[in-house]
């Protein structure tokens, strides 16, 4: 029996805007929308962005390249164009034939679970190795006096951070359990990064890669009361989170970036669960107010209050 040959245009026509809900899916494939993801092809960590700017699926892939979902499909599965032709024309409901079957489809899911298996286990790796190195970095810097950015601020050094020989500041990102991952230098211009991973294959240093959620720094110490509440002051970066505490005597833990506070909020909650978490939310209401959405999300999961903090106030308050 002939079958009459559909056209690739008259599919992506009725695929319009069901490749990631519909279709995607049925081969065993996720994608989310403008976000950066593994490649489900090649599986390359952070590499795989889908964005269907022109409505067919479109995708772009650092290593593999970019294409439509119908060459995503390809990729994926193995299947030839036509098969993956048929395959997709008969879920968008232009064809009822369909040489997959749902062992094809277990097939497909299982190499995605064992791809994301891999991933995940990668990436562990990975920070497992920055943690070594930021542990490493932290216990051998050659210890320098001053550091140009606190005096700027008009800051103290809390004890348990370290100036290096450059003048830099560092400042290392524990986990719940203490167990140093990351570590955050701050120069003297007030420049900030994170533990540099590896080199990439041209040879350039990578930035990132190393874990940064629901790490933070505590200034000063949580004396944990069992029967009462005590306050923690929860805020993002090194030079507010000490002024509050100069200001106020309480413990300031950092999340270093906004996005973080939630995290923080939820690891601190299991740590302190009496303790009243005071979120200091960076006051950006005069770019896109990321410090306040991030502290509201945190205040969700953890109760406690909101605060902007005034620096005119603080700065007098300690004069
Ligand atoms: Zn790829």
């Amino acid at each position: 029996m002939a079958k009459k040959k559909i056209q690739a245009e008259d599919i992506k026509r009725a695929a319009e805007g069901k490749w990631a809900d519909l279709i995607f899916p049925r081969f065993g494939i996720e994608v989310q929308w403008k976000k950066k993801t593994p490649c489900p092809a090649c599986g390359g960590r952070d590499r795989f962005r889908y964005d269907d700017k022109n409505g067919v699926g479109d995708y772009f892939c650092q290593q593999c390249g970019a294409g439509d979902g119908l060459d995503l499909i390809q990729k994926v599965t193995g299947l030839s164009f036509p098969e993956v032709l048929e395959e997709v024309a008969s879920i968008v409901g232009l064809d009822a034939t369909s040489a997959i079957t749902d062992t094809d489809r277990a097939r497909w899911r299982k190499e995605r679970e064992l791809r994301e298996k891999e991933q995940r286990e990668r990436e562990r790796k990975r920070q497992e190795q920055i943690a070594r190195k930021a542990e490493g970095l932290f216990r051998n810097a050659y210890l320098g006096e001053t550091s140009l950015y606190l005096k700027e601020k008009q800051v103290n050094k809390d004890p348990k951070i370290k100036i290096d020989h450059h003048g830099n500041l560092l400042i290392p990102a524990y986990d719940e359990h203490g167990k140093m991952w990351n570590l955050q230098t701050i120069e003297p211009d007030g420049n900030k990064y994170f533990i540099k991973g590896d080199t990439n294959d041209l040879g350039e240093w990578q930035t990132g890669g190393g874990r940064m959620g629901g790490l933070f720094f505590m200034i000063g110490e949580v004396q944990p009361d069992l029967y009462d509440s005590h306050i923690v002051c929860i805020a993002e970066g090194y030079a507010t989170g000490m002024s509050i505490h100069m200001a106020t005597g309480h413990p300031v833990a950092l999340s270093f970036v906004a996005n973080n506070l939630p995290k923080v909020g939820t690891a601190l909650r299991q740590k302190y669960p009496n303790a009243v978490f005071v979120y200091c939310a960076d006051d950006d209401s005069a770019k896109d107010n990321t410090g306040m959405k991030y502290a509201q999300e945190a205040q969700a999961i953890t109760g406690g209050i909101i605060v902007l903090p005034d620096f005119t106030q603080i700065k007098e308050s300690i004069a």
